[in-house]
């Protein structure tokens, strides 16, 4: 368990849940089992401590569809995301590399 995992709350355990397709996790090489479901949870965003909810759907989404690493959770909150993308963004077009 990393330090960032132990940050997330799972949220009313009934609510929402997805089942987890484990086929098409990126499980990387760890031999731990995907669990069966995705629950709705929230964490704290890593710059500046606002507390994001993270939804089923989202999760399934990047674990599934963008197989992100599995065991990677979330970290930052909605905003800071959409300002680090714009700062890659921004170094990208410095460099000379962004697309016309
Ligand atoms: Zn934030």
């Amino acid at each position: 368990m990393t330090p960032d995992q132990r940050k997330v709350r799972r949220k009313n355990k009934a609510a929402s849940r997805l089942p987890v397709d484990a086929s098409k996790l990126n499980m990387g090489n760890t031999y731990s089992s995907a669990p069966d479901f995705y629950y709705d949870i929230e964490f704290d965003c890593i710059d500046c401590g606002a507390i994001e909810p993270w939804s089923v759907e989202r999760q399934k989404w990047r674990y599934q569809e963008a197989r992100d690493y599995f065991f990677a959770t979330a970290v930052r909150c909605r905003s800071r995301r959409a300002e680090q993308r714009e700062r890659r963004r921004l170094a990208r077009s410095e460099a000379g590399h962004a697309p016309a």
